[in-house]
């Protein structure tokens, strides 16, 4: 694993500058941003300032991305995360997200449905200590391994052709869910469960998204 260095330290403090100028203000999101090397969760040829471009969404295996910066400053501040939540992710991917989320303290149980990404993002995640529970599935339902177990927050991390109700049924009456939804056009949506029928969830609308699909099942190949 490639060290950081003060080089990339530096590069981190840029970021989180430009987040700041991009509106960003949550200073737990920033903090957990300027800690995180980012570079730990890609491939080691992949090491070059762009990483730290907030723009920049970058390629990992299985034709699937890392968000950007911005959009993972995005999201993680709209989720209101206190410390000690149960935030479920769905699109484990690099495991970068799910890290930010654990130097934000919370509990983290996080999906993927690629299982070589899942294999190799679980082995990472452990061998940086981080204590996130990794689970194969397509989450549409929740994760089944954990059946009656219910969230604070969900943040879905890829773009949903709507909003999937069996996903809404383990979340916390009182919680939070961040998802892109749309086929198409995607839009950045804040769900309030204020209650269990869907009467009873308030919809914000946080502008256009762009994130790889939200696909159904498993999928053991490469
Ligand atoms: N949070 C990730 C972003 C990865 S991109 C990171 O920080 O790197 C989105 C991920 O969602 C991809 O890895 C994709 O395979 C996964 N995905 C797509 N549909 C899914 C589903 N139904 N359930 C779980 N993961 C899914």
């Amino acid at each position: 694993m490639t060290p950081d260095i003060p080089k990339y330290q530096a590069w981190r403090r840029r970021m989180v500058d430009q987040l700041r100028e991009r509106g960003i203000t949550d200073e737990t999101v920033l903090a957990a941003m300027e800690k995180l090397p980012r570079h730990w969760f890609v491939s080691d040829t992949l090491l070059d300032t762009f990483l730290y471009d907030i723009d920049r969404a970058i390629e990992i295996d299985c034709e699937q991305t890392i968000s950007k910066p911005y959009t993972v400053a995005w999201q993680t501040q709209l989720l209101s995360l206190q410390p000690l939540m149960t935030v479920l992710e769905v699109g484990t991917g690099s495991g970068y997200q799910t890290a930010i989320l654990c130097e934000m303290s919370a509990r983290v149980h996080t999906v993927e449905r690629q299982h070589t990404l899942y294999r190799k993002t679980k082995a990472l995640l452990a061998s940086l200590n981080y204590h996130a529970k990794c689970f194969l599935g397509d989450s549409f339902n929740g994760v089944p391994e954990m059946a009656d177990f219910i969230y604070d927050r969900i943040l879905v991390t890829c773009g949903a052709p709507n909003i999937p109700t069996g996903l809404m049924k383990v979340l916390k009456v009182g919680g939070i869910m961040v998802i892109p939804v749309g086929i198409g056009e995607q839009r950045m949506l804040r769900i309030y469960k204020d209650g269990d029928t869907p009467e009873q969830w308030r919809i914000e609308d946080h502008g256009d998204a762009k994130f790889v699909p939200m696909l159904q099942g498993r999928n053991f190949e490469k």
